[in-house]
């Protein structure tokens, strides 16, 4: 079921658009100031959030801004007519619409439904890494070359994702101990050799093209030459 925050001070306008959702089968979830529109949307869970601007506590534009450190979540933000600014101070720190007051419930749930398909066409994107016939499913932590399914450990898996997202690029064994190790590694730098190695021998032995290449004295590249 899609979640809603709404974040709106003004209770009687709050209940009618919960009601109005609610019979539109979403699930709402209501606060009345910012700090709390704040906390409940942080924790998370939420599909979209619709943030008043003019709130006690937190102002919605302020909401936004520290949502947006930690929360990708889709936000709709209601603004009083004729305040130019707040949308465009709104769109720029990140929210995806804005609906002015007074709206019609029409105009609402078109917004909210277009919202929500961006949201999950992005989803979709983003979860899908390729390159050549080979397939990782971030979201799903799922392996494919052409037909077949392949398994991978975990730091396999973080290596070959890595390598997806910079497909093309010539990576070093540095960058590649940085941002998959995570640490300023002190041991071997032939930890990324043997991975390499792992991981070749899952998803490019018995295919063609090899895609994971050396490239002498610089690092490892994964791209499709054919
Ligand atoms: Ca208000």
């Amino acid at each position: 079921m899609t979640r809603i925050l709404l974040v709106e001070d003004e209770e009687k306008l709050a209940r009618f658009v919960e009601l109005e959702l609610t019979h539109e089968g979403y699930q709402v979830e209501k606060a009345f100031d910012g700090r709390t529109g704040l906390d409940m949307a942080e924790k998370g869970g939420f599909d979209l959030l619709l943030l008043d601007i003019m709130l006690p506590g937190l102002n919605g534009l302020e909401v936004l801004r520290r949502l947006r450190k930690s929360k990708q979540t889709p936000v709709i933000m209601l603004t009083a007519r004729d305040a130019v600014m707040d949308k465009v101070t709104g769109l720029d720190m990140g929210a995806d619409d804005y609906v002015t007051k007074p709206f019609s419930i029409e105009e609402l749930l078109a917004r909210i439904r277009a919202a929500l398909r961006k949201q999950t066409v992005q989803k979709k994107e983003d979860s899908l890494l390729s390159c050549a016939d080979l397939t990782v499913d971030v979201s799903r932590h799922r392996v494919t070359r052409g037909s077949k399914e392949i398994e991978l450990t975990g730091r396999e898996f973080s290596l070959l994702q890595f390598f997806m997202e910079n497909k093309t690029i010539v990576l070093s064994r540095d960058q590649l101990l940085e941002k998959v190790w995570g640490y300023d590694y002190m041991g071997e730098t032939n930890v990324v050799d043997v991975y390499v190695r792992y991981l070749r021998g899952k998803i490019d032995e018995g295919f063609e093209p090899k895609l994971l290449q050396t490239v002498r004295g610089v690092g490892y590249v994964l791209r499709d030459d054919a």
